[in-house]
């Protein structure tokens, strides 16, 4: 139950991303966290591929671009600092016959946003090294790894509460009014209603945090983006995995291409794909098996279907605009929306479990 009615500042939502921003603000001011459910990452920050990513496929000079390669070298600093499982396994990013060109595109794109450890693979090194996968060429990115999300988000809330914020779950904001000078919540908790009251609020609601603008009273209409739903469906494979690198096709225009990715335990798992879905859904929709299937033979000719199964589902934030795809973060501030101590952080998808700690380092420098 909370025992504060006023405090300082109100992140929504215990996600990565709300975390990370409470660890970051709560050692200089008081922090409340707001989150529906009885734990934190019950949704975005743990339905992922965990993977960390090294900036490679984001326009140059988006904050996707920005954000990934700085968290990039932040997460894997934390992650030694405070003891969170992760490998720096490596990627590579597979091009067959004909599709050269565009590998050579998305080296340069990546040298030009400032990512480093690249290294073009030639057919000769990848039958060595890979054999089994069918590719006549590939970048390696050597700062991609996966790490355990879990451990992350737990390390993180257990900062933020050394520094005195206080995690509240079970706690759901229903309606918010912009005042002058502050912002007024209501606030929903088991069976109990309450209001409170702050200076500043971060709105990291995820997949809500749209939705949850248009019932924040004084916010303006026309700041408030189209957001869709796309699902990303995940298969794993049965018995070992054929490599512990993660194995990238091309991307494709709204997600990364069916890729392999190995988790701690060298367990391989694939997709996500891109399913538009009306409403939020975590199950997996098993009728995608054969795309699956046509989009890994075609770097893993060999592979017996069989050995896929159903595994888990995420569902991504996508925002649009004026109907157009709006394909970066999109970060709110006063200078955006004309509220002031309001931020909001929309289209949250991926990269963001990477970016997360250079998001709240942002967040702390600029507010
Ligand atoms: C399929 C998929 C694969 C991905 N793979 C990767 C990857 O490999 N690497 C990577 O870097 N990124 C990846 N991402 C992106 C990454 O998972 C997200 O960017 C990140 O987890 C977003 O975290 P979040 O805190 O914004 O959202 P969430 O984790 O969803 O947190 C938002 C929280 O807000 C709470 N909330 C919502 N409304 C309210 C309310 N009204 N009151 C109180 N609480 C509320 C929710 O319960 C939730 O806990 C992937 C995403 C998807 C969907």
């Amino acid at each position: 139950m909370l025992s504060r009615e006023t405090t300082d500042t109100v992140i929504i939502g215990a996600g990565v991303i709300g975390l990370a921003i409470a660890r970051e603000l709560a050692a200089s001011r008081s922090v409340v966290l707001l989150e529906q459910e009885s734990r934190f990452g019950e949704h975005l920050s743990s339905r992922n591929s965990e993977v960390i990513h090294a900036g490679l496929y984001y326009p140059q000079d988006s904050l996707k671009a920005r954000l990934c390669l700085r968290g990039n070298a932040l997460l894997y600093q934390y992650c030694q600092e405070q003891q969170i499982p992760y490998q720096q396994c490596g990627k590579l990013i597979v091009a067959n016959a004909g599709q050269q060109n565009t590998l050579e595109q998305l080296h340069h794109n990546a040298l030009n946003s400032g990512a480093t450890g690249l290294h073009r693979c030639s057919q000769q090194w990848l039958q060595q090294q890979e054999p089994w996968l069918q590719a006549s060429e590939a970048l390696l990115s050597e700062h991609s790894g996966i790490l355990d999300s879990h451990a992350l988000m737990s390390r993180l809330a257990q900062e933020a509460e050394r520094n005195d914020a206080l995690l509240c779950y079970r706690h759901r904001v229903r309606r918010i009014d912009c005042e002058p000078g502050d912002f007024l919540l209501q606030v929903e908790s088991d069976d109990t209603a309450f209001e409170l009251r702050c200076r500043h609020m971060i709105n990291a609601a995820g997949l809500h945090a749209v939705p949850l603008l248009k019932r924040c009273n004084g916010f303006p209409a026309e700041k408030i983006p189209e957001q869709r739903l796309a699902r990303g469906n995940y298969f794993s494979l049965s018995g070992r995995s054929p490599t512990q690198r993660l194995i990238y096709p091309l991307p494709e225009a709204d997600g990364l291409g069916i890729h392999l990715t190995v988790d701690l335990a060298g367990n391989a798992r694939f997709g996500p794909d891109v399913e538009w879905i009306k409403h939020s859904d975590y199950q997996v929709n098993s009728a995608r098996l054969p795309q699956f299937e046509e989009a890994i033979q075609r770097y893993w000719p060999s592979l017996n279907p069989d050995r896929l199964s159903p595994a888990y589902a995420g569902i991504r934030p996508k925002l649009f605009m004026g109907g157009e795809p709006y394909r970066d973060f999109l970060i709110q501030g006063e200078k955006e929306h004309g509220i002031t101590g309001m931020t909001n952080l929309l289209g949250i998808e991926s990269p963001g479990l990477t970016a997360a700690l250079a998001i709240a380092e942002d967040i702390a420098k600029y507010g």
